[in-house]
């Protein structure tokens, strides 16, 4: 497709002819995208369009982000600190907030060290880019995070994937360069599917195989295992097994950034070294301080975990009776199996036609010919809202796979 610039006696093709082409492309395969803006927030009623819908696709799991205390913590450090940083942490932009929060994290998921980065996004690169080299080992999990996969292009380590959750994948892929230094890196719930990772059994064979383990716990911090640790903990694992895991801020904690916790001598080189932290202006202190005070009641307040497990469990059960058909999770995030993007994308108009917001999920997020719909349920819904919205889903779903 060498489109030529107008006017141009050149041959190099035009970057707008070729954005045109493939933005057609996009929309032959119903692969465009755009943003909703929400005009309205009120726990889980969000405004769109001047009509209010009852939202079954945000991450902030427990109802932290409009929590009094929360916003009063970021209210209340903006007015004697300011907004930003005004800096990056290396230079003049480590604030005594951000020091007490990678303490608090640190303590919770039993680690000797924490460190602090803008997102879970830039906290992946951080990983793998501060870890490995050049021709280093990187196995994955084929369903993991998008910025884990970015990660290893960053670090030019070589990238090696296994089949979903499969062990004998991950085993096969890390013999196959015996002598490479290697990290094993997973999610430890899949983000859109909604499982867990075989971590007892990744632990077992990254020991074995003398590889380092890393854990993205993005979906399980805050929601899963004992204390709302995560599924490390939830697993029975720790610092010892799993020298080095994410957990985000942005999803139960209802804020924004990410933390690693690891062994102290993986915090450090990655403190020293990793671009995606040393380039980059620190989170602003009034965001630590709101992440803080959202720990400490998600940690108080554990009947926001229990909430969200009946809620789950409410959702199965009325699934299965209604024949709305499920995958293989025990998490928040419930996924419906659609196939077509033209069919999720008419499930999901039709939900929110009935007044509830799901999101319809499509490549490249998922494979080709799995798009689904994206359930994910939060301590704020009650059981009316989740009978309401499997009623919704059985109607919606109705004839949704046959062509067009
Ligand atoms: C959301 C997510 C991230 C990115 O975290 P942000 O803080 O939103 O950038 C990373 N990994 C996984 C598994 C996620 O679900």
């Amino acid at each position: 497709m060498a489109a030529r610039r107008p006017g141009s006696s050149s041959g190099r093709p035009a970057i707008t002819a070729r954005l045109a082409a493939e933005r057609q492309e996009r929309e032959a395969a119903r692969l465009t995208r755009r943003t909703r803006e929400i005009h309205a927030r009120d726990g889980i009623d969000i405004g769109i369009d001047g009509r209010s819908l009852r939202n079954f696709c945000s991450n902030d799991y427990l109802g932290l982000a409009q929590h009094p205390e929360v916003i009063a913590s970021l209210q209340e450090c903006a007015a004697w600190r300011g907004v930003g940083a005004g800096a990056s942490h290396l230079v003049c932009g480590h604030f005594r907030e951000h020091r007490e929060l990678e303490e608090a994290i640190a303590q919770w998921q039993g680690y000797p060290r924490a460190l602090l980065l803008g997102s879970g996004y830039l906290a992946n690169l951080a990983v793998v880019q501060g870890l490995l080299r050049e021709g280093d080992l990187c196995v994955q999990d084929k369903l993991n995070h998008a910025s884990l996969l970015d990660g290893a292009r960053l670090a030019g380590a070589e990238l090696k994937r296994y089949p979903h959750g499969l062990l004998d994948g991950a085993l096969r892929q890390l013999r196959s360069r015996p002598d490479a230094a290697a990290l094993l890196a997973t999610d430890g719930v899949f983000s859109m599917d909604g499982d867990f990772a075989p971590l007892k059994m990744l632990a077992v064979l990254a020991r074995a195989e003398g590889a380092t383990l890393y854990v993205d716990d993005a979906h399980g911090a805050g929601v899963i295992g004992p204390d709302g640790a995560g599924s490390v903990a939830h697993a029975g694992l720790g610092a010892r097994e799993v020298p080095l895991q994410l957990i985000t801020l942005g999803k139960a904690l209802g804020c924004a950034g990410a933390v690693l916790v690891g062994q102290d001598a993986l915090i450090q080189a990655i403190s020293e070294t990793a671009r995606p932290y040393i380039y980059t202006t620190a989170v602003p202190p009034p965001l630590a301080s709101a992440a803080r005070t959202a720990l400490g009641i998600a940690r108080r307040e554990s009947w926001r975990r229990f909430k969200l497990a009946a809620m789950i469990a409410r959702f199965r059960r009325g699934a299965q009776q209604l024949g709305v058909p499920l995958m293989d999770s025990s998490t928040p995030i419930q996924p419906i199996l659609v196939g077509s993007n033209a069919a999720a994308l008419t499930a999901s108009q039709r939900l929110e036609e009935a007044g509830f917001f799901v999101g319809a999920i499509r490549p490249p997020t998922v494979p080709d010919g799995r798009a689904r719909l994206r359930v994910t349920l939060n301590a704020m819904h009650s059981e009316t809202d989740v009978d309401a919205l499997l009623e919704a889903l059985s109607k919606a779903l109705r004839n949704v796979a046959e062509p067009a």
